[in-house]
């Protein structure tokens, strides 16, 4: 194995582990978007819990 090859295997394992992480951490920004997703208040436009009926802000039913 010439230094060529090393340095091409070493940017391929770099490149994998790149790929790795990102897909990991969209995986993980996928599932806190689920757990925590949000609903806006036509009223006011505020951030709102999605099991909430009223708007903690404002009182606007939602
Ligand atoms: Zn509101």
């Amino acid at each position: 194995m010439n230094i060529v090859d090393m340095y091409e295997s070493y940017l391929t394992k770099i490149i994998i582990a790149l790929i790795g992480v990102f897909v990991v951490l969209l995986i993980a920004s996928i599932i806190f978007v689920l757990a925590f997703r949000k609903k806006k208040c036509p009223k006011c436009g505020r951030k709102i819990d999605k099991d909430s009926n009223y708007c903690k802000y404002c009182g606007e039913k939602v």
